[in-house]
């Protein structure tokens, strides 16, 4: 028998809890990441098995790693059906080489694996312990969605996105104004960072301890686990020989999608290479070749705009598998064994201009259509292979994750290509229907009543 897995915190002071603990917690109380005590292994008959297998299935094997002992078989199996009733395109570009196109969840963004299977699993421990939560969360676009699209219908949970009224676009706007039911959308009249300080003040405001408040954002583990498993998935379908090792390349912003990629290398995946394609915001593969790390602030506005991240909260995780300790600043207390990670990891960053003319080129030579966080993964990959050929051959395998349908950004891709792509499924039909919002000032007493007059 193994025994079940506890998560401790980055910052090293919390004590380790249960899954489902860190899920409804969130942040530890020392303000560190959870992060599991040790990472379970995959059998090698166990990864070929997954061959055969579908999507939910290999996501119930590759949790139930991590949650055994804290849900049954049956329910966690029950989740993963649930939340992967979507396709998985693994579209073939040229010799061995693939790209994973993880954009055909309800909000054609990658975020969907992760926020489905963390919305289900909240909901499944909240009604065993009759306990209910609020989700509150501030968005630029395409986390809010993802949320709220995520949890939109499950019981015990209610969700409250607050959106800039002005920054978010008419597509983004409409994935969650057309929703309903648990989902409440709030347009503040300010800007991002306006949001999330409202957000911020009602987390640590004590006359709304009772609404049991509770963030959903990335830096949950219960987003973590989820990521690992298009890893394996991608393996298992592309793989030809049992032992063959396997390349990937990850466009990054927070890291929670390269953490999951790590946790499976870790489990055993054969994996020969992580590419971590960043856009201007540089700081990673700096520290990856220094292991001096500092923060780009301001964080610089690329295109690529979900990963506009100076200070990736996940960092702290990935210091942590290595060796290190990072606080939550960014500190450094405790190196990380950064010829390990220089070993297993490549950084490169990518600018705009080369983000836009892999756009064009990728079209011209392969039919292969990118949205700007594609192609950051793509051009990291064709970096790699010019500079590391012998590591990169025609029979070398390798999968790009695209992390966002080009659908999503429709005048980039007008301005470059000349057409307007076609909306996946999942997007149709959002023009047809009703929006319904709330407006408020950016005000926190407006803000906290408006709270308390809804949610009793
Ligand atoms: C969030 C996001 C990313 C970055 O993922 P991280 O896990 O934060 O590194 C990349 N592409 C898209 C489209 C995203 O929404």
């Amino acid at each position: 028998m193994e025994k079940q897995i506890l998560f401790y915190s980055t910052n090293l002071i919390a004590a380790p809890v249960p899954f489902n603990e860190a899920l409804l917690k969130g942040l530890a109380p020392d303000k560190g990441l959870f992060m599991p005590e040790y990472i379970p292994l995959l059998e090698k008959e166990e990864i070929l098995a997954f061959t055969a297998m579908e999507y939910p299935e290999i996501a119930f094997r590759v949790a139930w790693k991590f949650l055994r002992g804290v849900i049954s078989d049956k329910d966690l199996m029950a989740i993963t059906k649930d939340a992967y009733d979507y396709e998985i395109p693994l579209e073939h570009v040229h010799e061995r080489k693939y790209v994973m196109r993880l954009d055909q969840g309800p909000t054609a963004s990658f975020k969907d694996f992760a926020a489905r299977m963390m919305g289900r699993l909240m909901q499944y421990y909240l009604k065993q312990n009759n306990r209910k939560l609020l989700i509150l969360t501030a968005t630029s676009g395409d986390t809010g969605s993802a949320i709220a699209n995520a949890f939109y219908g499950l019981d015990n949970i209610d969700v409250a996105v607050l959106f800039p009224e002005t920054e978010v676009t008419d597509r983004q706007r409409k994935q969650m104004t057309t929703l309903g039911k648990n989902v409440r959308i709030i347009a503040i009249d300010g800007k991002f960072d306006d949001c999330q300080t409202l957000v911020k003040q009602a987390f640590s405001d004590a006359d709304l301890d009772y609404l049991d408040l509770s963030s959903a954002n990335s830096i949950n583990v219960g987003r973590i686990i989820p990521q690992i498993v298009y890893y394996f998935y991608a393996y298992a379908k592309l793989r030809k020989t049992a032992g063959e090792e396997i390349i990937f390349s990850v466009p990054s912003g927070n890291f929670g999608d390269m953490m999951g990629g790590i946790l499976a290398m870790k489990m055993g995946l054969p994996v020969k290479r992580f590419i971590i394609a960043t856009n201007e915001n540089d700081e990673f593969p700096k520290y990856l070749e220094t292991g001096k790390y500092d923060k780009v602030i301001p964080s610089k506005n690329c295109i690529s705009s979900a990963m506009n991240v100076g200070h990736p909260s996940n960092l702290a995780r990935l210091v942590s598998l290595y060796g290190g300790m990072m606080d939550e600043s960014g500190k450094i207390f405790t190196p990380a064994n950064m010829e390990v990670m220089q070993k297993e990891i490549w950084s490169t960053s990518i600018s705009d201009s080369k983000t836009r003319d892999t756009i064009r080129k990728a079209w011209k030579d392969h039919e292969l259509l990118l949205e700007p966080h594609g192609s950051v993964g793509w051009a990291g990959l064709k970096e790699y292979c010019e500079k590391f050929a012998d590591d990169c051959g025609k029979e070398q395998l390798c999968v790009s994750l695209e992390t966002a349908h080009p659908a999503k950004f429709p005048q980039e891709i007008e301005k470059l290509l000349g057409f307007d792509p076609e909306l996946p499924p999942s997007l149709e039909g959002l023009e047809d229907k009703m929006e319904s919002y709330d407006h408020l000032d950016n005000d926190y007493e407006d803000f906290k009543r408006y709270l308390v007059e809804n949610y009793k």
